[in-house]
């Protein structure tokens, strides 16, 4: 975390995947969940009637890291000049099994130019077994280059935009589905331990017991309420282990300082399954969000909007602790405290179709239905949005100064709990419901607050600010 940011190009690399790795049997009573026999029906479930595939040869369709990263470069090739592979490479160059995590940026203008514009960003596959958001994430990578030029709408997101889009987040784990752990859902670092027992009996291509360990659930290795007693799993052979400490994993470490450094104004990390879209807390006991109206008022933007696969109706919004489950140390959780980023999970299909649902029939609409979901996010961020620099009377950027925005007491009206900070440039913008009154006040070490009222109508609102020292300076 200390070093200086480097981003090299992607090597396609040869597995040398040496840790060991651990299985575990999903529990879920998918038996009993209604659906609708025209929408899903046994033949939506994989071999022996169980949800899903069950082997590495009905999973082909689904893509193997080292698939995704030549994926990733034949994009690349296709559109020069508007999308690039980075690897996310710092402090640590590889994961422990020898990976580098793949990072595309889509945007138009140099990259020196990032500090200056939005970073929207996306990530897929933190849990292995759930394929299909990386499906959804290499999508939206395929969908955004496609559509430049001739999409009215995606160009002119592109060209004022950063999105930077992280398929496989955890590509260790991706390695590990692929020996045929097709329940992995943990990363595959040495530290946690290995579940013994029948769960690895039910494969058939298992390593030698020896060669194998547990690895750490990347989300629930943040930094963010991490130690909390009730809600953590401190046992290794869990599926959800939290890691010896926060952080402990070089996925965790590398992806907290690139998102520290570049602050995305808004975020989704897609998993699967639930058909929810998800944002914090992510136990009730922790601090209300001072931006938890926006989280609300977009997150049913984009539940509405994504039809559910077996049953009717479309996916529930909410709070991870009322709608999921109460979970703490995630990716989430963390952004949205730490980086004030408006940051999403949404967890993709049907539970009925199980971890990998059948590629042929499923990728398709799944990719499609999520769209209108993360084109609603894009969008928002130039539809309803305060957005402007903070400088001081010589013009140079104040960074970190901090935006409260209050709302008739509905939003945080304290500097404890901005709704944003400026970025190093002295930029900042955040997404707001739209049609309302504001009061938007600017505090930064050293000069005067700003308080200025403000209506949000159903455009974004361009605001620069030039702060006053709180002493004044000889002429
Ligand atoms: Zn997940």
């Amino acid at each position: 975390m200390r070093k200086l940011f480097r981003m090299s190009h992607v090597l396609v690399l040869a597995l040398a995947l040496t840790s060991a790795l651990s299985a575990e049997n999903a529990a879920a009573p998918y038996d009993s969940l209604p659906v609708d026999p025209a929408l899903c029906g046994p033949e939506d479930r994989g071999e022996e009637g169980k949800p899903g595939v069950l082997s590495t040869a009905g999973l082909a369709p689904y893509k193997s890291y080292p698939e995704v990263l030549q994926l990733l470069h034949q994009y690349g090739r296709k559109h020069p000049g508007l999308m690039t592979v980075y690897s996310i490479a710092d402090p640590h160059p590889k994961t422990e099994g020898g990976n580098e995590i793949g990072a595309v940026r889509i945007s138009k203008a140099p990259i020196s130019e990032m500090f200056k514009r939005p970073v929207v960003y996306f990530n897929a596959l933190q849990h292995a077994r759930e394929m299909m958001s990386m499906e959804v994430a290499l999508d939206i990578i395929q969908y955004l280059t496609d559509s430049y030029g001739d999409d009215a709408q995606v160009t002119d997101w592109i060209d004022k935009t950063d999105i930077w889009v992280v398929p496989v987040a955890n590509p260790d784990g991706l390695d590990m589905i692929w020996r045929g752990f097709l329940n992995w859902r943990k990363n595959a670092s040495a530290y946690g331990a290995f579940a013994h027992g029948n769960v690895m009996a039910s494969y058939s291509n298992v390593p030698a017991a020896s060669d194998v360990s547990a690895g750490v659930d990347l989300n629930r290795n943040y930094p963010y309420d991490w130690d909390n007693q009730e809600q953590s799993t401190k046992k290794p052979e869990s599926e959800d282990y939290r890691g010896p400490q926060p952080a402990s994993e070089r996925e965790t470490q590398n992806l907290m300082y690139f998102l520290s450094k570049y602050k995305p104004v808004a975020a989704i990390s897609f998993h699967t399954n639930g058909e929810l879209v998800l944002y914090p807390r992510g136990v009730k006991d922790q601090a209300q969000l001072p931006n938890e109206t926006t989280y609300r008022y977009m997150a049913r933007k984009m539940g509405e909007l994504i039809p559910k696969d077996c049953t009717e109706g479309t996916y529930r919004y909410g709070e991870f602790w009322s709608e999921l489950y109460s979970v703490v140390g995630t990716e989430t959780g963390w952004m949205s405290s730490n980086l004030h980023t408006l940051a999403f999970v949404i967890e993709l299909n049907a539970p009925y179709l199980g971890w990998q649902p059948r590629y042929e029939k499923w990728r398709d609409p799944t990719v499609r239905k999520a769209r209108a979901a993360w084109k609603q996010l894009v969008g928002s961020v130039w539809t309803n949005s305060f957005y402007g620099t903070i400088s001081n009377s010589k013009r140079q950027p104040i960074a970190n100064a901090k935006l409260v925005l209050s709302d008739a007491g509905l939003q945080s009206a304290s500097t404890a709990s901005p709704i944003y900070e400026a970025n190093s440039a002295g930029y900042y913008h955040f997404i707001a419901v739209p049609n309302r009154r504001y009061t938007l006040k600017v505090f930064a070490d050293g000069y005067q607050p700003i308080v200025q009222d403000v209506v949000l109508d159903s455009r974004s609102q361009k605001n620069d600010f030039e702060m006053r020292s709180l002493v004044e300076e000889v002429p």
